[in-house]
């Protein structure tokens, strides 16, 4: 496992865009259905592109400098789903830089340890014309549009930090090379990999000539790109050199006025560029800073250093006037951009170091007011980057300001979707601006301080206490790790998503069987539980969780209503208990409502069971056990009558006949001991009284029914199994829930069904929320046997260790250094611990599991492991350092899921591997060459 990433290379990356377009659809896991079509919706709302700095732009929306502009396959992905504007990840002189990981954590509002761009000058440069050319091809075999008029899309390139470093000869070829410029050059190739490209074209032609060999391989044969060879070729042929006539300006903290402004004149008059100059927050100033965050609620320790250091108010105004007046003689656009993230002080872990860059949604107030003093103090053009996202965006460009970049929303679950929903907000927005045709601005001081008075009243800005992310307390599993928390999270795994979905759909009785599954008391759950499922729903990485215990009761109502207009009240009876193969009644002793779930286990299980006490005593107990205040009327007896259906005899008294499972079960029941604050909670009573239950039938030799897993249930229900592009256009929904005391039962089931992810289904939160996307959802087949539709695999070489993944992953793990990974090297897999393959030429390497011994095979091995799960029997023990045919891992049965995993990488996604025709390693590539 390496914490830098190493770009694959044009042609290995076009590969594997076209076999994921043939075969999935979606490219680089984004799914079609999340694409935006940013020309085709302009031109149907009637909007000319718009200006930004000298530049068209379809929609002046997309991501900042920063993870999601690092490789080429970001770029493409955000392109994918509208972006137009690309802020390319900032690149600086020091391009050997040691960050250290993790280095963001982005679980609520944002923070970073990161800095400029983790390639090489060269490298980076490689990325940035990949992606460019990728995205004029993209655009002619995909659009409905016209090749030649080309993407629309502006790519700004983005600077630092010091005036000797961004003169210097290697940044200064980059800034060439991006405009335009000519042949490869020495200055940046200390690479020791690195190697001049051979001809006068340069970088841009070496990266045009491998795509167009990709290209004449053949590509998309049976895919939606099939045949359009020629018309790709052609736009990669024709994409213009000219990729950035702009640059964004990060400097130093504490960088005096006039170095700024010498570098500033450097770029506009020497380099003939459109200038954008990055300001801090800290320009409001240590008070304001501070009593805006104390008022929105938190605590950060901020750094007085970087107040005193960096530029003054007065002082930064009187340079951005005098800059602007260059520009303006020069002929060059010029903008400030706001803002750069803001310098705290690190508590510790999860972040390395003394220092933390806050982002996100705590930065917006305090932006969006820095903006609005700068649009009265100066008329200059703004553009921003600062806790933005699809709500925020329309009111932004609403104000004139733009372009608007994004980063720490997208990564957050949804990723890339949500820069999706952002460029559609924006479009709705500029389709219904009353700004002059093609312009953004002028900027509107008043607007962006009405907006900075709005974020710092608005909860949505405010510091959080409850949990933001999902979190379950259990490892994370190699294959199959799809989990809903909700259910997880219930004490008495309750089946979330199933009863949401039938109740959704107005199936009351279904649903109500499902919640009966595992609960004998649905119409007290639905009224006093305190929602553990709720604290864990996905759904809090979004708007906030779904309203669970609210649908439960909707799913009640809907039971009741079906069941009356049916007129036969048993259709809502309890499940039909398991065939009895006991005589013997177990007769619990107990009155509340540990004792009553008890006796509806046993029932479920196939015993016959009865409580001691009668109907009234029992309700009587759970009653004062609950607190009678806080029952809603007629809720015990619904539940008993319920229950009675079931088959639980009340009132058995001095039963005549005790099996040995109810003299195991003879536990006491809390629900009768309880009778004063604090109430006991009704789900961990049901809790109690099953495992009670089980218990007894374990003394008895017989299991009971335990959790049904959502796979289990009813077709009518969940099946057939929710497909990624359904997932991911739920991920893409906007609105929020119905608040409480509004919408009818059907409108309100319709939402949260709507909101409801089904996680159990399909999770794939590590792959949407990897700026690199270096996680990989591979499809499994009925053959392979997994219980999961998707397997996730990791690319070493994509992943940089960020740690974003595993802060959304809900196990206690981390996807990304123990998933299932590819390796680009045999050495590269022996330095990591982590389970995962290297596919050389003749032999291929597999370690099976985390921290096991890495085992090597030859390629027909593999081939057999790969052809079905018939694999030869091991005729010798396999040593690791041997290459052998018979490696112990093809057969041994513990990787059996594994060994799907790699026969499904090896048959369908062979174009991961570094090995795979066309996937040859670049000249550039950093690390070890395949053996
Ligand atoms: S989104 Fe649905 S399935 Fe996922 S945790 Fe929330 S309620 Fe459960
Ligand atoms: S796989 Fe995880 S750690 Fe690696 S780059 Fe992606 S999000 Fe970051
Ligand atoms: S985040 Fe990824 S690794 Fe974690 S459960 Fe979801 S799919 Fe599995």
């Amino acid at each position: 496992m390496a914490d830098r990433m190493a770009p694959v290379g044009a042609g290995r990356l076009l590969r594997i865009m076209a076999t994921q377009r043939g075969a999935l659809g979606s490219i680089f896991d984004i799914h079609p259905s999340t694409w935006v079509a940013a020309e085709r919706e302009a031109r149907a709302a009637n909007l000319m592109p718009v200006d930004v700095l000298n530049e068209g732009c379809t929609v002046p929306v997309g991501p900042a400098a920063g993870p999601h502009t690092h490789l080429a396959q970001s770029i493409v992905s955000a392109w994918l789903v509208g972006a137009r504007y690309m802020e390319l990840k900032t690149v600086q002189v020091l391009d050997e830089l040691e960050i250290e990981k993790p280095c963001i954590d982005a679980a609520d509002i944002g923070f970073n340890t990161e800095w400029s761009s983790e390639l090489r000058l060269r490298e980076a440069a490689r990325e940035y014309v990949t992606a460019w050319l990728l995205i004029h091809m993209l655009a002619a075999i995909e659009g409905p549009d016209s090749p030649s008029a080309g993407p629309g899309t502006i790519f700004a390139m983005s600077v630092g930090y010091d005036y000797a470093g961004i003169t210097g000869p290697a940044v200064d070829h980059f800034l060439n090379v991006m405009a335009g410029g000519g042949a490869d050059d020495a200055s940046w190739n200390r690479d020791r990999n690195a190697v001049a490209d051979p001809d006068a074209g340069g970088l841009f032609a070496a990266v045009q000539a491998e795509l167009v060999a990709e290209i004449d391989r053949g590509f998309g044969a049976d895919g939606p790109w099939a045949g359009r060879e020629v018309v790709a070729r052609a736009a990669v042929e024709a994409a213009p050199r000219e990729i950035c006539r702009s640059v964004a300006l990060s400097t130093m903290h504490g960088a005096p006025p006039e170095d700024i402004e010498r570098i500033v004149v450097h770029l506009l008059e020497r380099k003939g560029l459109d200038v954008v100059l990055k300001m801090n927050p800290t320009l409001l100033g240590m008070r304001r800073v501070a009593e805006t965050l104390q008022g929105l609620g938190y605590q950060f320790e901020l750094d007085p250093e970087s107040f005193e250091h960096d530029l003054a108010w007065d002082e930064a105004m009187a340079l951005v006037g005098r800059v602007a007046a260059r520009a303006s003689g020069a002929g060059r656009a010029f903008a400030v951009k706001l803002s750069n993230t803001l310098p705290v002080r690190n508590p510790g872990a999860p972040l390395p170091g003394k220092t933390r860059y806050l982002s996100g949604r705590a930065l917006f107030p305090l932006t969006v007011e820095l903006a609005a003093r700068v649009a009265t103090a100066r008329a200059t053009p703004i553009s921003y980057s600062a806790g933005a996202d699809a709500l925020t965006i329309p009111r932004l460009l609403a104000a004139g300001v733009g372009p608007i970049t994004v980063s720490t929303d997208l990564l957050k679950p949804g990723g890339y979707a949500r820069l999706g929903a952002a460029v559609r907000a924006a479009l709705t927005e500029m389709a219904g601006s009353d700004h002059p045709p093609g312009s953004v601005g002028p900027v509107d001081g008043d607007a962006l301080a009405e907006l900075a008075r709005w974020a710092r009243g608005s909860a949505r800005y405010r510091a959080r206490r409850e949990p933001v992310t999902a979190r379950l307390n259990a490892p994370l599993p190699l294959i199959d790790c799809f989990i809903a928390p909700c259910i997880s999270a219930c004490p008495i795994g309750q089946n979330v998503p199933g009863y949401i979905r039938a109740a959704a759909r107005g199936k009351g009785a279904e649903a109500l069987s499902i919640i009966q599954t595992t609960n004998p008391f649905p119409a007290l759950t639905a009224a006093l539980c305190d929602q553990r499922c709720a604290q864990a729903c996905t759904r809090l990485e979004y708007e906030g969780p779904v309203q669970i215990r609210r649908m439960k009761g909707i799913a009640l109502r809907c039971a009741s209503a079906q069941a009356a207009s049916s007129g036969d009240a048993a259709t809502i009876a309890a499940p039909a208990p398991a065939p009895a193969p006991y005589a013997n009644e177990v007769v619990v002793d107990g009155d509340g409502v540990t004792a009553c779930s008890e006796a509806y286990f046993h029932v479920l299980a196939g015993r016959r069971a009865a409580l001691r006490g009668g109907r009234g005593t029992v309700a009587r107990a759970i009653a004062g056990a609950l607190g009678a205040y806080r029952v809603p009327d007629g809720a015990i007896d619904e539940d008993l009558d319920r229950i009675a259906r079931a088959g639980v005899r009340f009132g058995a008294g001095d039963a005549p006949e005790r099996s040995d499972a109810s003299a195991a079960a003879q536990t006491s029941d809390p629900s009768v001991a309880v009778d004063s604050q604090p109430r006991p909670m009704v789900v961990d009573l049901i809790a109690a009284g099953k495992a009670a239950a089980e218990n007894a039938a374990d003394t008895a030799g017989s299991g009971v029914a335990s959790e049904v897993l959502p796979t289990a249930e009813s077709s009518d229900t969940v099946s057939p199994r929710m497909s990624a592009q359904h997932r991911e256009e739920l991920l893409a929904r906007p609105g929020g829930p119905v608040p409480p005391g509004r919408g009818t039962d059907r409108d309100v089931a319709a939402v949260e069904s709507g909101r409801c992810l089904e996680c159990s289904l399909v999770c794939l939160k590590c792959v949407q929320v990897c700026p690199n996307r270096a996680n990989v959802a591979i499809p499994m087949k009925p053959e392979d046997g997994a219980r999961d539709a998707y397997q996730i695999v990791h690319l070493d070489s994509w992943c940089n260790d960020c740690g974003n993944c595993a802060t959304f992953c809900p196990y206690n793990g981390a996807p990304y250094r123990e998933k299932f990974t590819i390796f680009d090297s045999a050495s590269a897999l022996k330095r990591s611990s982590a389970p995962g393959v290297f596919s050389g030429r003749d032999s291929v390497y597999v370690r099976w599991e985390l921290d096991g011994a890495m085992e090597t095979m030859t390629r027909a091995a593999a081939t057999a492991a790969a052809a079905g799960p018939a694999v030869p029997p091991p005729t010798a023990a396999s040593a690791s350092a041997t290459v052998s045919d018979d490696a112990q891992g093809l057969t041994s049965d513990g990787n059996r899921g594994v060994r799907s995993l790699l026969r499904r990488v090896l048959l369908d996604h062979a174009c991961l591997l570094p090995g795979a025709p066309g996937a040859e390693t670049t000249p550039t590539q950093r690390g070890d060459a395949p053996c």
